[in-house]
């Protein structure tokens, strides 16, 4: 390709609507271009990289076994209704009206179609495991798209899905997706570190997700160093201690405490309360019903894990007017001594504590001396708390530490909640009618590309892998007039390197050398080819890996280096 044919419009001044590094390298190297907020559009050499991730994600998928094809975007919400997602999905999905004016939705995702199909076509235990995938838009109406193509309303995603007969055999297909996706953004230069995730109400342990660390991510990982332990935050545990040495001092007694709503006012004098000896109380309406949540007054709860506690991610934390008609008191008072017409979910560390303090649910009133399991009536116990940083690893007791990462991608064993609701059966072995197990693979694969810029940059731009950069090789001629030595060596090199395969980039436009080198690097051609007429006088051009320190060499010697630098690349 040359320069000047193509359109790479490089700027130099960052544009002011990017807030994280990869988004504005992707508008300042020209390959992409903002549609409106969370619509972009792809430009040439934004589109060549995105092939190529993609090309190296269907290579892995196909090595792995999964059998491409390609659905619907526009899906009809019958099938949403049929999996009982039209409702816990309606957040995000887009709904369209076509002239009759019924309605249709854009698929976020494709559990449904992919589910309608195999119950269409596969009905015995001899035509799996099946795994089908496809590389395709999909659409989410997010609430606050951002980062670029990180968070947008329409991305591009890779999903697969996969439909056994037994569950071992699903676990074979799980481990299989793990280890193609290992492969996968390992060759896309990214170091991408596969965590424990949270299976919300569906639980079991077959879930990871492959986070990119990078302080611009959204989500948050704990991890150990000591033996690799690694999870999401909403799924993470820690080896804390659960309860106090302390021993009951006497009958629960109501005190005053008046203007004091916070667990920080009640450790202060003249109460001196400690955090940990508080019990924080927390309303929440599931489906509809309100719950009371206790954890720790030093702890914060985390929803994620509240989701598999309570079986249904339906649920809110209750409004003030609300938790006063429940408990008649108001947030800052409130606690489940004596209450019995509400089902009450604790977190485990608070399991056998005694001397606690907790509210009255009378405002302005705490009660002390509170037993758990004397004083109050536990419903459920559960892991409910958010890790923090410095807690012991559940596994081997080092310290954890917490890293922000961006989730590119995520396995999960799905088990049989949409085969069962879809009427994907088959006649296993013993002709008994029998639920597909389901496994689902997802990789956002526009995501991935800007992941491998927020990873991979420097002051003066991308810094590519050969494996996705949109052209390996930049041919950076100083002087471009036809006739010059300069222009006839670098046209050389270029239908040289051209012949062998290389995919390079003749940048012909008549430009100051220092405009050139700048959009060079800027982009992040892995190999820049320089010739200037000084050193073509001497029969030498220039090699610059990007990144990596520039070397001179006899000009017929250029197009064997460049190839041995891709080889070495490559093993
Ligand atoms: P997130 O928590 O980031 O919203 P998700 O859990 O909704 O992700 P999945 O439904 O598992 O994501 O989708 C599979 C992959 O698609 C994700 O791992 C991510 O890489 C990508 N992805 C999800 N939402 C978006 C989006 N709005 N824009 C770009 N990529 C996305
Ligand atoms: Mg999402």
């Amino acid at each position: 390709m040359r320069w000047s044919r193509t359109l790479i419009p490089t700027l130099k001044e960052t544009p002011a609507e990017a807030e994280i590094v990869s988004h504005k390298l992707l508008l300042r190297a020209g390959l992409v271009r903002k549609l409106t907020g969370g619509l972009y559009t792809f430009l040439p050499l934004g589109l060549r990289a995105l092939r190529k991730v993609e090309q190296i994600v269907r290579e892995e998928m196909n090595r792995a076994g999964a059998l491409e094809l390609l659905m619907p975007a526009l899906q009809p919400p019958e099938i949403w209704q049929q999996s009982g997602r039209y409702e816990t999905a309606q957040e995000v999905l887009y709904k369209v009206r076509d002239r009759a004016k019924k309605e249709w939705v854009l698929g976020p995702t494709h559990e449904e179609v992919i589910t309608t199909l195999v119950a269409g076509e596969i009905n015995s235990y001899r035509q799996m495991p099946k795994n089908f995938y496809q590389i395709q838009v999909k659409f989410r109406d997010e609430i606050r798209p951002r980062f670029g193509l990180m968070r947008a309303k329409e991305f591009i995603m890779k999903d697969a899905y996969s439909f056994d007969a037994t569950d071992e055999a699903a676990q074979a297909s799980y481990h299989k997706m793990y280890d193609a996706y290992a492969r996968i953004f390992q060759r896309c230069g990214l170091k991408a570190i596969p965590v424990e995730a949270d299976t919300g109400v569906m639980g079991g342990k077959f879930s990871h997700e492959f986070m990119v660390p990078a302080a611009a991510g959204e989500n948050e990982v704990a991890f150990c160093d000591g033996c690799g332990y690694a999870a999401n935050v909403e799924k993470a545990t820690s080896a804390v201690e659960k309860c106090c040495d302390q021993t009951i001092e006497g009958e629960v007694e109501k005190f005053a405490t008046p203007g004091v709503v916070t667990i920080e006012a009640l450790s202060q004098p003249p109460y001196e309360v400690p955090a940990a000896r508080q019990i924080k109380t927390l309303v929440y309406l599931a489906a509809s019903k309100p719950v009371l949540i206790l954890l720790r007054g030093d702890d914060q709860l985390n929803e994620a894990k509240l989701t598999g506690a309570l079986g249904t991610a339906t649920f809110r934390a209750a409004e003030a007017e609300e938790i006063f008609a429940t408990l008649g008191a108001h947030p800052g008072s409130l606690g489940a001594v004596g209450v019995t017409h509400l089902p009450v979910y604790a977190d485990e560390r608070l399991r056998e504590t005694v001397e606690m303090t907790t509210g009255a649910n009378a405002d302005g009133f705490h009660l002390r001396h509170v037993a758990i399991g004397r004083d109050i009536q536990v419903a459920h116990w559960a892991d409910l708390r958010l890790v923090r940083a410095g807690e012991a690893c559940p596994k081997c007791g080092k310290s954890l530490k917490i890293q922000r990462a961006i989730e590119v991608g995520h396995v999960f064993k799905l088990g049989t909640k949409y085969s069962l609701a879809m009427n994907a059966l088959f006649l296993d072995e013993s002709g008994k009618q029998q639920p597909a197990i389901m496994g689902c693979y997802g990789i956002g694969v526009t995501r991935t590309l800007q992941a491998v810029i927020e990873q991979r940059h420097d002051d003066n731009g991308i810094i590519w892998p050969i494996s996705v950069a949109p052209y390996t090789v930049c041919i950076t001629p100083l002087n471009t007039a036809p006739e010059s030595a300069v222009m006839q060596c670098a046209e050389r090199i270029y239908a040289e390197l051209t012949e062998c395969g290389v995919d390079a980039i003749l940048d012909d436009r008549n430009e100051r050398p220092g405009v050139k080198f700048k959009d060079s690097e800027l982009v992040g051609f892995p190999i820049r080819v320089g010739i200037g007429e000084k050193s073509l006088a001497k029969g030498e051009v220039e090699i610059k890996p990007r990144g990596g320190t520039l070397v001179s060499l006899k000009a017929d010697e250029a197009v064997e280096k460049v190839l041995s630098l891709i080889a070495d690349s490559a093993g």
